[in-house]
């Protein structure tokens, strides 16, 4: 009768636990200063009809992103995201709703942008792009230095920044970015074609970031080859064509994303270490400025909204509650510590760290 009972103990654990922990994977994919207002309205008709921004074929973008209806507008340029993540996962920032986030840092560029996700902190002496390496330990490195995810967590970015932001000397993390080559030193047919049609393709952004084609397939090759556990992918076309005033190319560049989003969660449902063990969290470093003010283009300290950011998430732990539609106000350094709670740990640094999100984590 004992043994019996025992047994039963055992099974109530384990039940428990499985319940509490199904995240054993996680992907982080940001999109560079990618607004709010395009995540959940679509595209901007005044920005689509002033010639300064759309880029000689305004009927293009019609053509392709219109819909008098906002609902219907805003899935035909993310057609996943507001589809299977908003069937399955959540996404929050539409301030239309009272629904807010935004940055904790004071800048709202890059750098302090990216560092505040990675490491829960707004931490006020990252106040430039070109900061060297990062001081403060990241969520990724924290990651590294766990047991069963050592050796495990990777990072791709098209930005040349983020060997700094993520310390990629001391944290042991590879980090692929701009134009460094991927596959190590024994790259597969694949990495070598990656490799070669990056070293001879446009530069539109010079030497500091490549075109996200390459960053994308780079990353979901190592997705399927070295199979991570921890993976960052960061986009940055958004960004440039929006400082360029290139309104197609912007709204171009997020479609393709979104696409690329479904590949990355198609492979990742058709592979056993992946189903239905992995959480995926997309958000963006900064916000942009109003066209009402003629700063869509923009962003930084002197553009009033572009400290105001979105995101969303979807994973085995995370309740389907589609677009948030309470009134709250969350902000960009509460992220690492959500990301570390989804995979079952709680990231602890000399720096201070903002609390998880608890409708995300359930901690
Ligand atoms: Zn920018």
């Amino acid at each position: 009768m004992k043994k019996f009972v025992f047994i039963i103990f055992c099974f109530i654990i384990s039940v428990i636990y499985s319940a509490a922990q199904k995240t054993e994977n996680i992907i982080i994919i940001t999109t560079d200063g990618f607004r709010w207002q395009e995540v959940f309205k679509g595209m901007d008709s005044t920005i689509a009809n002033n010639s300064n921004y759309y880029e000689g074929d305004s009927s293009y973008i019609f053509k392709t992103y219109w819909d008098n209806d906002e609902t219907a507008r805003r899935k035909k340029l993310m057609p996943f995201l507001w589809s299977t993540i908003d069937y399955h996962g959540q996404i929050y920032g539409n301030r239309f709703l009272g629904n807010k986030v935004n940055n904790a840092n004071p800048y709202w560029f890059s750098y302090p942008g990216y560092s505040e996700i990675m490491t829960g902190f707004a931490d006020t002496t990252i106040n430039s792009n070109d900061f060297p390496a990062n001081h403060n330990i990241t969520v990724m490195e924290f990651f590294n230095q766990q047991a069963k995810l050592k050796g495990k967590v990777a990072a791709f970015g098209a930005w040349d920044a983020f060997d700094r932001i993520l310390n990629e000397k001391r944290s042991g993390i590879p980090v692929i970015n701009a134009f460094d080559m991927t596959g190590g030193k024994n790259p597969n047919a694949n990495e070598r074609l990656i490799n070669a049609m990056l070293k001879d393709s446009y530069k539109p952004f010079g030497e500091v970031e490549c075109l996200d084609v390459f960053t994308h397939y780079a990353a979901l090759e190592y997705l399927k080859t070295k199979k991570p556990k921890v993976l960052y992918i960061s986009y940055g076309e958004t960004d440039e064509w929006a400082h360029h005033a290139m309104y197609k190319s912007y709204l171009n560049a997020a479609k393709q994303v979104d696409d690329w989003i479904k590949q990355i969660w198609t492979f990742i449902q058709s592979d056993p270490q992946y189903k239905n063990k992995t959480s995926l969290f997309i958000t963006t470093d900064h916000g942009r400025g109003d066209i009402n003010k003629n700063q869509w283009t923009d962003h930084g300290q002197d553009v009033e909204d572009a400290s105001q950011i979105w995101f969303a998430v979807m994973g085995p732990e995370i309740a389907a509650k589609g677009e948030m539609k309470n009134s709250m106000q969350l902000y960009q350094d509460q992220f690492a510590q959500t990301f570390a709670q989804l995979m079952g740990y709680t990231y602890k640094e000399k720096h201070p760290i903002s609390p998880a999100i608890k409708s995300v984590s359930g901690k």
